[in-house]
């Protein structure tokens, strides 16, 4: 069924919907108002490149292609999406698209507008939310229009950005999807964006945006809208900033339409006091939904308020960050010429040389360190974003684009001044001051200390805090941002799906060698880039359904359920060609001085299967004195039975919560029919978990997580209450688990003091 119903869907569905629809299923459940609609969800995607056979001319374009090439980049952009929108979608999915359509005008008794956008499976991570402003079709009206749109949309999985994206992130092309969401659209005579709370320093303070007519112009710069603070602890509005709105965007004849609005209505207060404070309401409802703040788009049609759109907050300091950031502001700047005020829209300070530009043609006029300068910036424009010191531009507020992605990017950013790409000009050497909206001439620095201040330390850890990595590439770049104590899972199965044949057909091949030498290379990359701390490499878990389609994988053997089949130890050690080829490859380092190296086995269910893997690592020459040896608990049958696993001379166990919650609960992790049920907090999962680590710990063996659950706080929390040795957790959580860590730890020592 290529057609699922917003309300049908939640965050368990992400990898099917993408974020955006996801969150819309999430907040029609927690009953906030949102608009009706659909979407075609990710496997239509697929099921439509692979029907069409489009996928070999769209993936061979995009292979060496290199992405820093700008025109390059866009001219082999256009002609994917020419080929996606050219290609006809296979009748029955049209079918059910129209069908789907037909019913959302059902209760209209017309044709309804509808907005057609894409809802990405990958970019829409909350670490990434500059790159998931995808496709967006307005107005859009008849079935013929939507399918129309619905295929642009999968389009925009091959714009620019989305490719220069991937590749930054080191993501194979062929493994993302993407969804489109197809919702009802509010004609809305006011709209705009909220934070629940303050978006840089995590205060109770609500910050609204708001203009006349649709939400595009806010978060396009187009306009500067009027910003009102609602302190929630006061319970009141604080601040009121009317903004001048000289546009607005409607709806006309079906086409969206920019009207000049006269002086008086152009400077005229948008929201009410009644309706701040029920916008207020909902916002605190969502942020409570989802435990944290929000940034929210809203319309309001006919005196109803809608929401359209929610997504975390992801700019938040951590503690250190607000005390340094406190601290640099009591310094103050030396004197300087103040030449423009706007916003400051990300803080930090930064001196270099001006570029102004205009379109994103002009990005590659931007190097290293230059101050950005534009009306406002763009989607295309964010590689130029990345490269900049800082950005400066004439429109924008608190919640435009510009102010959206230097936060994200960390950048230092002053939007809303009126008139930079007026008064700044190209060669200039300015400073600009993030934090409060400054603009000086030359180079300004901040007053010297007043007193010499006692720098934060790191946050150091008795419990290890690790992290996961499945791409050799990102390894250095993750080793250097997170500081984690080591890698508690290498997965090396994208590595390997990312080689140019199967595993066996390498064997069947006669390039036994060739394979090893590639998998050397590849580990080798995440062993040095963390040397000299731990990297546990598992070995290879390839679930039959997902080597299929590489070169050399038709012989894989068709299964009813793949997640309970030839996968894990059970398959590395009945084909044991490929497993003997990751030892020869684990040894070649190990010889190399990479002792920092560890094999972890995957799939264990009983101590046969240690034994056997350990007999052959031994004979592959892998010195198991010297390199730490382990397996993965991720079967109950493993919880069940550590007791005689430990026996098997292991050094570690992790616990591989996402196949453990599976197996324990009989629910499929990749079946969405039940996905409502996976929870990794069931009591029968945290006894499995409990006992491990307490049979671990009586026979001296480490105790380390890896599974999803550990990159969750509340789990975390748990688990070293329980005394786990290290918590292994995705590059994007490493810092949230440190700190988590850090607290339980120290109300650990505070309970035993205290009783002391
Ligand atoms: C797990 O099962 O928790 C795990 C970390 O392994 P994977 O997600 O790769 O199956
Ligand atoms: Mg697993």
């Amino acid at each position: 069924m290529p057609v699922l119903w917003l309300a049908d869907v939640d965050k368990n569905d992400v990898p099917l919907v993408g974020g955006k629809a996801a969150n819309l299923g999430e907040l029609l459940r927690a009953e906030i108002p949102v608009p009706d609609g659909f979407v075609v969800d990710a496997r239509t995607f697929r099921e439509f490149i692979e029907k069409t056979k489009i996928g070999e001319k769209i993936y061979s374009l995009l292979q060496d292609l290199d992405v820093e090439d700008t025109e390059k980049l866009d001219k082999i952009s256009k002609e994917i999406r020419t080929v996606i929108e050219n290609a006809k979608i296979p009748g029955e999915i049209e079918e059910d698209i129209r069908e789907a359509y037909r019913k959302l005008c059902e209760d209209e008794g017309e044709e309804v507008y509808v907005a057609v956008r894409s809802s990405a499976t990958a970019e829409d991570l909350p670490d990434a939310s500059f790159a998931g402003q995808q496709e967006t079709y307005l107005n859009v009206r008849g079935e013929d229009e939507v399918v129309d749109k619905v295929k642009k949309c999968w389009g925009s999985l091959f714009t620019p950005r989305a490719i220069y994206y991937r590749a930054q992130k080191g993501f194979r092309h062929e493994d993302v999807s993407i969804a489109v969401v197809v919702q009802k659209m509010v004609n809305s005579e006011k709209s705009g964006v909220m934070f629940t709370s303050h978006p840089v320093t995590g205060e109770k303070k609500c910050i609204i945006e708001a203009i006349f007519g649709l939400g595009e112009a806010i978060v396009s710069g187009l306009v500067t809208p009027d910003t009102y603070i609602y302190d929630r602890i006061a319970r009141k509005l604080v601040e009121v900033k009317i903004g001048q709105k000289d546009f607005m965007l409607t709806k006309q004849d079906g086409k969206t339409v920019k009207v000049k609005l006269d002086p008086e209505k152009a400077n005229e207060r948008v929201l009410s006091d009644e309706e701040i404070e029920r916008l207020v309401t909902l916002g605190e409802l969502i942020e409570e939904h989802y435990g944290k703040p929000q940034d929210v788009e809203w319309a309001i049609e006919k005196g109803k308020v809608y929401i359209v759109q929610s997504r975390p907050v992801t700019t938040i300091r951590t503690k250190e960050e607000a005390e340094e950031a406190e601290r640099e502001a009591e310094r103050g700047m030396e004197e300087g010429k103040i030449l423009l005020k706007g916003l400051g829209a990300s803080p930090g300070i930064a001196t270099g040389r001006v570029k102004v530009i205009f379109s994103e043609k002009e990005i590659f006029k931007v190097q290293e360190g230059d101050i950005l300068v534009t009306t406002m910036t763009t989607p295309d424009m964010v590689p130029a974003m990345k490269r900049a010191a800082a950005i400066v531009t004439d429109e924008g507020g608190m919640t435009c684009h510009a102010a959206i992605v230097s936060r994200e990017l960390g950048v230092p950013a002053v939007v809303g001044t009126k008139e930079a790409t007026k008064v700044l000009k190209d060669g200039m050497i300015v400073t600009v001051d993030g934090e409060k909206g400054i603009v000086y001439e030359g180079r300004v620095e901040r007053k010297k200390e007043p007193k010499p201040v006692v720098a934060s330390a790191p946050i150091i850890t008795a419990t290890e805090v690790k992290v996961n990595i499945s791409i050799p590439d990102v390894a250095e770049r993750v080793a250097r941002e997170t500081n984690a104590d080591g890698v508690g899972l290498f997965r090396i199965e994208h590595m390997v799906l990312g080689l140019e044949k199967h595993p066996m057909k390498f064997i069947r091949d006669g390039e036994i060698d060739r394979y090893v030498d590639l998998l050397y290379e590849e580990m080798k990359k995440v062993a040095k880039a963390f040397y000299p701390k731990p990297v546990w490499i598992r070995t290879l878990d390839a679930p039959t359904d997902e080597f299929r389609s590489m070169e050399g994988g038709e012989d894989e053997p068709i299964e009813a359920n793949p997640m309970l089949g030839f996968r894990g130890i059970r398959r590395d050690l009945m084909e044991e060609e490929h497993f003997r080829a990751e030892m020869r490859a684990i040894k070649k380092l190990v010889d190399e001085g990479y002792t920092n190296v560890g094999i972890m086995l995957p799939l264990v269910t009983s101590p046969s299967e240690v034994r056997r893997a350990r007999e052959i690592a031994i004979s592959e020459g892998l010195p198991l004195d010297k390199i730490e040896f382990g397996i993965m608990v991720e079967t109950p049958a493993a919880a069940m039975i550590i007791e005689d696993l430990v026996k098997e001379g292991i050094d570690f166990i992790s616990l591989g919560t996402n196949d453990l919650t599976q197996y324990t609960l009989a629910v499929d992790r990749n079946n969405e029919n039940v996905a409502y049920l996976y929870d990794e907090t069931h009591p029968a999962v945290m006894k499995l978990i409990e006992r491990t680590i307490r049979i671990c710990k009586e026979n001296g063996v480490k105790t380390s997580i890896c599974g999803q659950a550990g990159s969750y706080p509340h789990v975390v929390e748990k688990l070293v209450e329980i005394g786990i040795d290290s918590v292994s957790a995705n590059p994007d959580a490493v810092q949230k688990i440190r700190e988590v860590v850090a607290r339980v730890e120290r109300k650990i020592i505070l309970d035993k003091l205290r009783k002391l």
